[in-house]
């Protein structure tokens, strides 16, 4: 029997007139019904949030504790919230309990933190104090990739922030949250975290909507351009975390072996749809070869298959709309001269399976290094030497995350900040220590995520003057 899920809103469960189809994508068939939002269920999730900004805004203490025990009920749910993120969303399981170690990093990390106020002058004549207020109620939009993991990167600071929210998941996964809305709505007072579900027009209300101060999205960059432009009348306040492309550049003294297991590993997990994922390698010319057959070596190993049977490394694209665009990109590199050295084509049988692809015999130019694939075929660039893999590199809109292979990681560091990309790793990519910032350069965003930075994102200067004389 296919299983209903309910919305949060105001603290209470909400049910919907209409509901849409949720898939598992390791098998094409109906997982579960989501409730389709209605206006006047926005209408209200909205009003209760604003009603609960006051309160909340106002209270440290309980925010901290508020967060302590939405961490403790997802860590007593783990499992269950891991079989749901894999059974809509398509990743291995120790990769989905992986997403929910994040969640919980996440929720425990910010409850360690406020917002910061500083003291500019105090003196006889005049105290001037610089303070932080907690934006507002939060609109916030996500996407499929990471369903819990993305969503709870807003809760978190925004709640810590003093902000309430008004969460809408990606309509191919909305069932996660959905659940961790369930499970958690007695834990904060109703109307501090509201999840809602609904398609790409819900998402585009919330944007459109009179209660929210601020627009926290992640998704494309096409969706990205959109919500600026829909917040710009209001002038909501805005993060955006989009799209990247990102490359990896290994440096002519890398030892292939040691670099195509990092390279293999950043570029194909959770089958590639990672926005900081390597989508692009640029290899020197001299072990251009050796790098590519070492990356086809590991794609060919690769176990392919369900998220949730033991062995599986790569499970299936989590849709058919991204399952149809990576197969398009590869067929678009294939009629144009590139060659798949492994994989090349879906696998046969139900489901969104794609085989683990590595691409040659493109260049800058084609759709697969150009574009976002957000899948799991990776195309191998030659170079010949470092300015110029750093010129193509950074040859692109996209900024989100970068990489750099050596046996020298002083060397690849002082190259670093030539890197046009929010995060520049080497030897190394994906990876962060609690507290790091993320957030994308040029077209891969706006504002940060992480650390105490993504803490003041939820929040605007105040500046108070006591003039005493
Ligand atoms: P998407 O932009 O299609 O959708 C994301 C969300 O936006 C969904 O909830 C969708 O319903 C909603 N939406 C769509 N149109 C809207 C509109 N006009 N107004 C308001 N909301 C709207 O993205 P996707 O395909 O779900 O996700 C994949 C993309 O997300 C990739 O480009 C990936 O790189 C990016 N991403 C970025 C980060 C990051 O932190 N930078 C993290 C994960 C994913």
């Amino acid at each position: 029997m296919v299983r209903n899920f309910t919305m949060t809103i105001g603290g209470s469960a909400a049910t919907a007139r209409s509901s849409f189809v949720v898939e598992d994508p390791a098998t094409g068939e109906v997982l579960a019904e989501a409730p389709e939002c209605s206006r006047e269920q926005l209408d209200e999730a909205m009003r209760t949030a604003a009603d609960a900004f006051t309160s909340w805004s106002h209270d440290a203490r309980q925010r901290r504790r508020g967060l302590e025990s939405l961490a403790a009920v997802v860590e007593a749910n783990i499992e269950e919230l891991a079989d749901l993120i894999t059974s809509e969303q398509g990743k291995p399981i120790a990769e989905a309990r992986g997403e929910l170690r994040g969640v919980l990093n996440n929720l425990r990390y910010f409850a360690t933190l406020e917002l910061p106020e500083e003291l500019l002058r105090d003196d006889q004549r005049v105290t001037v104090k610089v303070l932080r207020r907690p934006v507002g109620p939060v609109a916030a939009i996500t996407p499929w990739n990471f369903p819990l993991g993305t969503a709870v990167a807003k809760i978190a600071p925004a709640l810590a922030a003093g902000c309430t929210i008004v969460l809408k998941p990606s309509p191919f996964t909305p069932l996660t949250c959905l659940r961790f809305g369930e499970l958690t709505r007695d834990v904060l007072p109703g109307g501090v975290v509201n999840v809602l579900s609904g398609g790409n027009e819900l998402g585009a209300a919330m944007v459109e909507h009179p209660v929210p101060r601020m627009v926290s999205f992640t998704g494309s960059v096409a969706t990205g351009k959109r919500i600026a432009a829909a917040a710009a009348p209001d002038l909501k306040r805005l993060t955006l975390e989009l799209g990247g492309n990102d490359p990896a550049i290994v440096l002519d003294d890398a030892d292939v072996e040691t670099v195509a297991d990092g390279i293999f590993a950043n570029a194909f997990s959770n089958c590639g749809q990672v926005c900081v994922a390597i989508k692009r390698v640029y290899a020197p010319e001299r072990i251009y070869d050796e790098v590519v057959s070492a990356l086809a070596e590991r794609a060919r190993a690769a176990k392919v298959g369900d998220g949730h049977l033991d062995g599986t490394e790569i499970g299936p694209l989590c849709n058919r709309m991204q399952f149809e665009r990576v197969s398009g990109l590869v067929a678009d590199a294939l009629s144009g001269g590139g060659a798949a050295v492994t994989g090349g084509a879906a696998v046969d049988g139900p489901g969104y399976f794609y085989e683990p692809t590595v691409i040659t015999g493109v260049s800058d130019g084609t759709r697969i290094v150009d574009e976002e694939q957000f899948g799991p075929a990776l195309p191998v660039l030659s170079y010949r030497d470092v300015d110029e893999a750093l010129a193509r590199a950074n040859a692109t809109h996209f900024g989100l995350g970068a990489s750099i292979w050596t046996s020298d990681p002083d060397r690849a560091a002082a190259v670093a900040p030539e890197v046009e990309a929010g995060t520049v790793w080497v030897n190394s990519h994906q990876s962060e220590v609690p507290g790091q910032p993320f957030g994308g350069l040029k077209w891969s965003g706006i504002g940060v995520e992480g650390g105490r930075w993504g803490l003041i994102g939820f929040s605007e200067i105040q500046t108070v003057y006591v003039a005493r004389d």
